[in-house]
């Protein structure tokens, strides 16, 4: 199975993708949480083509990504979990958890040192927050946290199936937890002590700064409440709060080319203050 998994990586991917984005897309439909005003089809164009630059890009830089140096680092026997004797189960656990602790600490470095935050403002400056959001990243950033993820990889030595595991897992979630899905606050209060759910992620894409630096864990919500950096719900409410950045707030900011070119374009008085 683990073979099975790994010989077919992209497509076991591609299929968890396709599924969890029309899953999403459906229910969103069905119990929508909040109105959504910009036409769906521009952001979903453009995000979703964001998408396939993300993954072309990677693709044109690094030779490698994290399952295939995973299985490199393991046959050569470097890195902490190869030098100890753990049973897979134990190392797939461990290590999904300390990956997605080291994403939430990227998480918040990309928020404050300006030269990333240039970066990862593109991911808020979605106007609108559905399941495409949680896909929409910034090329750069993506190689950064890719780099990132090698070096952890090389360091940690996990099983590529954990590195898998993590990576499908990561991208499932930040589909759901970016959904405009309405779930009933019972369950919702239930889930989230385990996985960030909407509701908790959509408090992290609020124009209010004090919001946006909030949140920042994309699977396990235990690292925010552990560090400070929780908060339960926008003070606004879900339905009258304002998602985005204070600028980049034009129909024509959410084209493909500007959410690229975004990251150089001038850092506007009105930014500085939606960072802080
Ligand atoms: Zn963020
Ligand atoms: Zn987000």
């Amino acid at each position: 199975m683990v073979e099975f998994l790994l010989l077919h990586e992209p497509v076991t991917r591609l299929s968890v993708f396709l599924a969890v984005l029309g899953l999403m897309a459906l229910w969103e439909i069905w119990t929508p949480r909040r109105r959504i005003e910009v036409p769906r089809v521009l952001r979903w164009s453009n995000n979703l083509a964001l998408v396939v630059v993300d993954a072309i890009a990677l693709r044109l830089v690094f030779p490698v990504v994290a399952v295939g140096l995973a299985v490199v680092v393991q046959e050569r026997g470097w890195g902490l979990f190869n030098l100890l004797n753990w049973p897979l189960w134990l190392e797939i656990t461990i290590g999904v958890v300390v990956l997605d602790f080291a994403i939430y600490l990227q998480h918040v470095t990309f928020h404050h040192v300006p030269f990333l935050w240039r970066l990862h403002r593109m991911h808020h400056t979605d106007t609108e927050i559905d399941v495409t959001t949680g896909l929409r990243f910034h090329p750069l950033e993506i190689l950064l946290s890719m780099a990132f993820k090698l070096i952890l990889v090389v360091i940690l030595g996990p099983a590529a199936i954990a590195v898998l595991i993590f990576e499908v897992v990561l991208n499932a979630s930040a589909m759901f937890n970016h959904s405009n899905i309405s779930l009933p606050k019972r369950v919702d209060a239930f889930l989230r002590l385990v996985i960030v759910t909407p509701d908790m992620h959509r408090v992290h894409h609020s124009v209010d700064p004090v919001e946006t630096n909030s949140n920042y864990g994309f699977n396990v919500p235990w690292w925010d409440r552990l560090l400070g950096t929780y908060i339960a719900q926008p003070r606004a409410g879900h339905d009258e709060m304002d998602i985005g950045l204070h600028q980049f707030r034009t129909q024509r900011d959410l084209w493909l080319d500007r959410m690229i070119l975004q990251p150089f374009r001038r850092d506007t008085a009105q930014n500085k203050r939606s960072k802080k």
